[in-house]
């Protein structure tokens, strides 16, 4: 077994919370009729509804929020998170987003129009909630291809967010034109936010571009995804993250991310092409009257600052603590 060393940081900012008693909590329950969503914050004592948004940044990160160019257009900050998506990613367009699913909203029906099929269906591991809606909305069919595995939650499976390949193979082949794009979640996040194996990516995205159909990398735990391909397939024992995080991207034409899962921002999102820039402009055009200007897509200067300064700073050398801790649940677990 893994030894597992501290993650290399400290904390020096306490935020007091309110302490509350059990009848408290157990009013506070009643009131919002037993669905957590409804609770006010301050009655909670320790809040496990989501990590999105809520995470604490780093230093260079607060430090960047002072170094926001709040300028409408051409940002200095836009420039610098560009810089480190081509950088970190491989991916030559970029387009902030206000969230990840910003970025499917301007990003989907461009797909649709593309699409030669006269019913589009997007196909994927499994579409995250707004994924789902977004296609939805943008009039096409989602389908979900889940490796069977994922579903007995009794047995240990390292890649439980895999595609079913045989039946991407069979669906694919089914649907013909109509497959707008094949959409690879990593981590599978509706799945309980299980790892993709590199070989998986790798298929799914053979399989796909061989019929000419767009390959979108739904980005929003990608570190903890490269993370666990480190730990779980030996091939990559030695490699980094960046490393590994630069070929899953490789097998990918474009990505939408939200960057307040393992980009460790309160706000964000990026939609991103790798070398498809009639694409991106067409997109870019939808993003204006939907998030904003096409250098800033709904985020001030400083948000994008924030979002890129954690890039820079922690480089995934190790990965986010997240990882760790959800790792160390599943092998209790096991
Ligand atoms: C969170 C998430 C989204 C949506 O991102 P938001 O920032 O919440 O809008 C999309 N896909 C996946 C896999 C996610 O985890």
């Amino acid at each position: 077994m893994a030894r597992r060393i501290p993650e290399p940081f400290r904390i020096k900012m306490v935020e007091p919370i309110r302490q509350t008693t059990a009848e408290d909590r157990r009013q506070a329950l009643v009131q919002a009729g037993w669905n957590p969503f409804l609770l006010k914050a301050e009655d909670v004592y320790i809040d496990l509804l989501t990590d999105s948004g809520t995470g604490a940044m780093s230093d260079r990160q607060w430090a960047g929020l002072m170094m926001g160019d709040e300028a409408y257009a051409g940002s200095r900050n836009f420039l610098h998170l560009a810089d480190t998506v081509r950088e970190l990613f491989g991916y030559a367009h970029t387009i902030p987003t206000h969230q990840g699913r910003g970025a499917e909203q301007i990003l989907f029906p461009e797909l649709v129009k593309r699409c030669r099929g006269e019913r589009p269906v997007f196909l994927s591991n499994y579409h995250f909630d707004t994924t789902k809606a977004h296609v939805e909305l943008a009039g096409a069919r989602a389908v979900n291809v889940l490796t069977p595995q994922a579903l007995d939650t009794g047995a240990a499976y390292d890649w439980k967010g895999d595609f079913d390949l045989p039946r991407l193979r069979e669906i694919v082949a089914a649907e013909g034109d109509n497959v707008a794009a094949v959409i690879i979640t990593i981590t599978c996040n509706s799945a309980g936010g299980q790892p993709v194996s590199m070989g998986n990516i790798r298929a799914a995205s053979e399989l796909a571009r061989a019929r000419g159909i767009p390959v979108v990398i739904d980005a929003a735990r990608f570190a903890e995804n490269a993370w666990f391909i480190r730990e779980r397939d030996p091939a990559y024992a030695g490699a980094s993250i960046p490393a590994i995080a630069r070929e899953m991207f490789g097998h990918g034409d474009m990505f939408t991310m939200s960057a307040k899962k393992d980009g460790l921002v309160n706000i964000g999102g990026l939609c991103c092409f790798k070398d498809d820039e009639a694409l991106f402009r067409e997109v870019q055009v939808r993003c204006v009257p939907m998030e904003g200007f096409v250098t800033y897509g709904g985020l001030a200067g400083r948000d994008m600052e924030a979002a890129r300064c954690r890039c820079v700073a922690c480089r995934w050398k190790v990965s986010s603590p997240m990882a760790a801790w959800r790792d160390a649940t599943w092998r209790l677990w096991r």
